[in-house]
C-alpha cells in the first residue's frame, strides 16, 4: 500500500531544536563524546518543594481526568502570579492551562488564524512559531533584525510589515534565541503602531520571564489599550526546571480562552493531574526561590561570552535573559575548514558537530541565517570543553 500522508504534515518542517537534540543523543549512543548545547533545557533538577507536592498528589489519589482548562485552584494561583509578577489582572475564566507553552501557542494559532492570514514574526524567533503558523495555513512574515540592533525590531519596521491581511504578531521577550529583552519603552513604541491597527492580535510569549540578569521583562498586556487583544503565554518549564512536566498557560480575553478550551477539549483534554497539582505549588512560590538557577546561568553566560569572544569570527551581543548565546558567525561563510566548505550557518553548525563533537542549532531555523544558537544550560566543565574544541577546529 502506498504511504500517503496529508499535505498538512508533508508541509510541516521538523523542529530543528528537537532534531538536533535527537541527533546528539543518537551520536552519544554510538559512543561519540558529544557535548549538546542544542536543546533549551535547564540542567537543574526540579526543586524538592515542587516534587514533594507531586508525590503528595499521587498519594492523595489525584488520578482522574482534569477540567479541560485546568484545576480551578491552579487557575486562581496563576491569576495571583499574573498580578504579583506582571501587574496583570485576569480572572480564572481567562486562564487556560495546557500541555506546555507550545500547546498554548498552537491553541491560540488554531483559534485565531484562518488560511491566508498573515502573522508577523520579529526575527530571530523560536522555531515552532513559523511551523505552527504553517499548520494553520497562515503566511508568516519575518521582520528581520540583526546583532546591530541587539536583535530587536523598530516601530518603523513593524509599520512597514503590516498589511490588510495581518492578523497577529508574536512577541517573545526575553527572546529565544537571542536573549534580548524589550524594555517597557520599546514595547510602548511598538504598541503605538499597533494602536492604529485595531484588528491585530498580539501573542506575548513570556516563558523566559524569570531568567533575566537584571533587566526586568515587561508584559505587553500591561499596556492599557493592548490588554484586550493580547494573549500572555507563560509556563513552568524554564524557570522551575520542569521541562518534562509539560505545564503551560495563557491569560487572555475570555472569548479567546473559551475557544482554546474548546480546541483543547477535542485534542488533549485537561493536562496531567499530578503535574497540575505540583504546578499550584510552583506558581505560588516567590520567584526568589529559583533565583539560584538564574544566578548560575548568569555566571555561565559571562563565562561563555568571555571564552567565545576570544575566537575570531564570533560576533556576540550580550543576552539579557534566557540561556542562549546567538553569535553571528557569517565571517566564516565562504571559508573551507577541515575540507568542508562553509556556505551558511547550517554548514557551520554541522562542522561543529562533526569535527568538534559540539551540537548547536543553526540560526536558519530561527529566521536568522547569519547566526547559530548555543545553549549555556550546561555545566561549566562542559561549556569550557565545548568552546576549547570549537577553538581548536577553527584555528
Ligand atoms: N524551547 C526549547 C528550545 O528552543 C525546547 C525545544 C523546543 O521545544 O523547541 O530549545
Amino acid at each position: 500500500m502506498s504511504q500517503q500522508l496529508s499535505d498538512r504534515i508533508n508541509s510541516l518542517p521538523v523542529s530543528q531544536t528537537l532534531a538536533m537534540a535527537a541527533k546528539a543523543r543518537e551520536l552519544k549512543a554510538e559512543g561519540r563524546d558529544i557535548i549538546s548545547l542544542s536543546l533549551g533545557e535547564p540542567d537543574f533538577n526540579t526543586p524538592d518543594f515542587i516534587k514533594d507536592a507531586a508525590i503528595e498528589a499521587i498519594n492523595q489519589d489525584y488520578n482522574s481526568y482534569t477540567p479541560v482548562d485546568g484545576y480551578v485552584e491552579l487557575k486562581e494561583a496563576i491569576c495571583e502570579k499574573f498580578k504579583r509578577d506582571n501587574n496583570l489582572t485576569y480572572a480564572p475564566n481567562q486562564i487556560v492551562v495546557s500541555t506546555g507553552a507550545k500547546q498554548s501557542i498552537a491553541n491560540i494559532a488554531q483559534v485565531l488564524l484562518n488560511p491566508g492570514d498573515e502573522i508577523l514574526l520579529p526575527a530571530p524567533y523560536w522555531v515552532s512559531y513559523s511551523a505552527i503558523a504553517t499548520l494553520c495555513e497562515a503566511k508568516y512574515v519575518e521582520i528581520p533584525s540583526s546583532i546591530d540592533s541587539d536583535f530587536k525590531i523598530t516601530p518603523a519596521q513593524l509599520e512597514a510589515a503590516i498589511t490588510p491581511k495581518t492578523k497577529m504578531i508574536f512577541f517573545n521577550s526575553p527572546n529565544n534565541p537571542s536573549g534580548s529583552i524589550y524594555s517597557e519603552e520599546e514595547y510602548r513604541a511598538l504598541a503605538k503602531v499597533l494602536e492604529k491597527h485595531p484588528n491585530i492580535y498580539i501573542l506575548s510569549d513570556e516563558i523566559y520571564e524569570h531568567i533575566n540578569y537584571g533587566t526586568k521583562p515587561f508584559s505587553f498586556a500591561a499596556i492599557e489599550n493592548m490588554y484586550d487583544r493580547t494573549i500572555t503565554v507563560n509556563g513552568l518549564a524554564k524557570a522551575f526546571a520542569m521541562t518534562g512536566w509539560r505545564i503551560g498557560f495563557i491569560g487572555a480575553p475570555q472569548w479567546i480562552a473559551k475557544a482554546c478550551t474548546k480546541m483543547q477539549g477535542q485534542i488533549t483534554s485537561g493536562t496531567n493531574c499530578i503535574a497540575q497539582r505540583a504546578a499550584i505549588t510552583a506558581v505560588k512560590a516567590a520567584p526568589e526561590k529559583v533565583q539560584y538557577m538564574v544566578d548560575e546561568f548568569k555566571t555561565r553566560r559571562d563565562l561563555v561570552l568571555d571564552l567565545l569572544g576570544k575566537i575570531d569570527g564570533f560576533n556576540l551581543n550580550v543576552p539579557e535573559g534566557a540561556f542562549y548565546v546567538f553569535p553571528d558567525i557569517s565571517a566564516f561563510f565562504g571559508k573551507t575548514i577541515k575540507d568542508k566548505e562553509i556556505k551558511n550557518a547550517s554548514d557551520f553548525s554541522m562542522l561543529l558537530l562533526e569535527e568538534a563533537n559540539v551540537a548547536t542549532v543553526t540560526g536558519e531555523a530561527f529566521g536568522a541565517p547569519d547566526c547559530i544558537r548555543m545553549s549555556y544550560a550546561a555545566s561549566e566543565l562542559q561549556l569550557r570543553e565545548a568552546i576549547k574544541r570549537i577553538k581548536e577546529v577553527l584555528s
